[in-house]
């Protein structure tokens, strides 16, 4: 299995080498506490981080 890194930009979670969210390269392996989010725009969490689209997410960043 790949390893996950988590996208700064957007804290999306990734295992290539792009984040496939926001296309960015900008890749940390260092975050703690995962985040999955199906209708983020019913999620309160969702809300705070900034997050629009479903998908994996870091909550903190190292
Ligand atoms: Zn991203």
């Amino acid at each position: 299995m790949p390893r996950e890194r988590a996208c700064r930009n957007c804290r999306a979670i990734v295992t290539g080498n792009k984040c496939e969210n926001c296309g960015s390269t900008n890749l940390t392996a260092s975050y703690s506490g995962l985040l999955i989010l199906i209708h983020p725009e019913s999620s309160e969490i969702a809300r705070l981080l900034g997050i629009e689209k479903p998908g994996k997410y870091a909550i903190k960043l190292e």
